[in-house]
């Protein structure tokens, strides 16, 4: 399998190759070749596979220039009972009105980002090992990434992480869980910015060639492929333990930001797994709601963007957005290389011709949640099962209520569990959402942070200084 760029300026290259790499020299981000196949009777196959024997299977597909048995020894590594505080890995909860949770948030740090990120945690050092080579990590994170990307990375070698976020705009125990990080090739960089200002710093490094390989710079936020290839597995997964044969259909619901989480979705959707609707559930921040109902994409400026009650969402450019554009065009990297120039001529483009296709052909709908649907549904949810949801999760229930069809489930991606976000439980219910045990003390914890003003030099200075060579 090999990968080419959305923008069409770039050597088709492997898995390892563009694995390590974030944006493609043209600017673009990397896809496959073409998507992998799956027929009814592979996924059949795969039905009594223990997660970490299905990752191996589905990420197979994508990943051809590593050994089958080395990657199943990752996975398995990767997917442990242990991290992830069960054999399952990943939890299935029927909720009521054919709605269930489909629970990705269960590793280390508690959001589904771990999904991805523990397995990268393996990848990364071997790749590099295998190359003799050094990797200096250099991403931006509304939350839940950096602190996934931390726990995967913590003390491996040839490895560091510099790790910016937006100063003052996360929950205390997202900030805990970072910065309580003492290993020494861990720097967290809070910028006094929003994320969108932060992650526009990490592009602008990223794509000053020579700085960028002299320290060796790598991207593991969101447009990272092996990422999204490691979002695919839960897909199928999910498919799995909602269907009982071939062919019956499955809709999912999914609490989005940069788009790589549904992206995902997409991509097993694109592979043949039978799935309807991919609901993509927005909070105030929506600008992707937008999208998906006129066909306009009018990205937003950080001073339009909310401060809301499930910030993980809180992005109003979503990175990876420019793959499924990259599809919607018949993959025509012209096309899409002008979309983007449209995008920062005039500050939007125009795809209302393709607006059929969005659900027809891609099965995408779409909605959007408020701080007062959140609260709502978290009481909602708690009131008819007892179960507690966290605030993202609960725009994936608000929003995928009206998308419900009759046989056919709904899985809601239970993005991240209520720990992390306890101040929005209190909120609603009243009082706080229960530390899962070993975390009760996270938040007393010595802090590890260096504030950092929101420009380029300042952040370039930093990296000079710290990083690994
Ligand atoms: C990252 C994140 C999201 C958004 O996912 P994208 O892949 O950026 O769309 C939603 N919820 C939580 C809890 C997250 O951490």
């Amino acid at each position: 399998m090999k990968y080419i760029s959305t923008r069409g300026g770039m050597q088709a290259q492997g898995f390892s190759d563009i694995l390590l790499e974030g944006l493609a020299p043209d600017g673009g981000l990397a896809m496959p070749e073409r998507i992998p196949q799956v027929s009814a009777a592979q996924l059949e196959s795969w039905r009594a596979l223990p997660y970490h024997a299905l990752a191996a299977e589905v990420l197979g597909l994508f990943i051809t220039d590593i050994d089958a048995h080395q990657l199943k020894a990752f996975t398995k590594e990767s997917y442990r009972a242990e991290a992830f505080q069960s054999k399952d890995i990943v939890s299935f909860r029927p909720l009521y009105d054919g709605l269930s949770l489909l629970g990705v948030s269960e590793g280390p740090t508690l959001a589904f980002k771990d999904m991805a990120m523990q397995f990268l945690g393996q990848v990364f050092p071997f790749v590099l090992r295998a190359r003799g080579a050094t990797l200096n990590i250099l991403g931006a994170t509304s939350g839940d990434t950096g602190s996934a990307a931390e726990y995967a990375m913590r003390g491996k070698d040839a490895l560091a992480v510099f790790m910016l976020s937006p100063y003052g705009r996360m929950s205390a125990f997202q900030r805990a869980q970072m910065y309580s990080l003492q290993d020494a090739n861990i720097h967290n960089l809070a910028v006094k910015g929003v994320f969108d200002e932060a992650q526009d710093i990490v592009k602008a490094l990223a794509g000053d060639l020579e700085f960028k390989n002299k320290y060796h710079l790598g991207a593991v936020n969101s447009i990272n492929w092996g990422r999204i290839a490691a979002q695919v597995v839960y897909y199928v997964y999910g498919w799995l333990r909602a269907t009982s044969g071939p062919g019956q259909q499955v809709s999912f619901s999914v609490p989005s930001g940069n788009f790589g989480n549904i992206l995902a979705g997409h991509i097993a959707r694109s592979m043949g797994v039978p799935i309807r609707r991919l609901v993509l559930a927005t909070n105030e921040n929506n600008v992707l709601d937008e999208f998906f109902r006129t066909g306009i994409y009018r990205p937003r400026s950080a001073a339009q963007t909310f401060l809301t009650s499930s910030p993980s969402m809180d992005i109003s450019r979503a990175s990876n957005f420019e793959r499924f554009v990259f599809e919607l065009v018949s993959r025509d990297a012209t096309r899409v290389a002008q979309l983007w120039r449209e995008l920062s001529a005039n500050g939007y483009f125009d795809l209302s011709a393709y607006l059929p296709e969005f659900t027809e052909r891609y099965g995408f709908v779409s909605g959007t949640s408020t701080h007062q649907d959140r609260l709502a549904t978290i009481r909602q949810v708690m009131t008819r099962t007892g179960l507690l949801i966290d605030p993202h999760t609960a725009d994936g229930v608000k929003v995928a209520a009206p998308f419900v069809e009759e046989g056919v489930p709904m899985l809601i991606l239970e993005t991240a569990l209520p720990a992390k976000f306890s101040e929005v439980i209190q909120e609603a219910l009243g009082y706080p959402a229960p530390l899962p045990p070993g975390l009760e003390n996270l938040e007393s914890l010595p802090q590890k942070v260096t504030v950092l003003p929101c420009d380029v030099a300042s952040v370039r200075a930093y990296i000079t200084e710290h990083a690994s060579l």
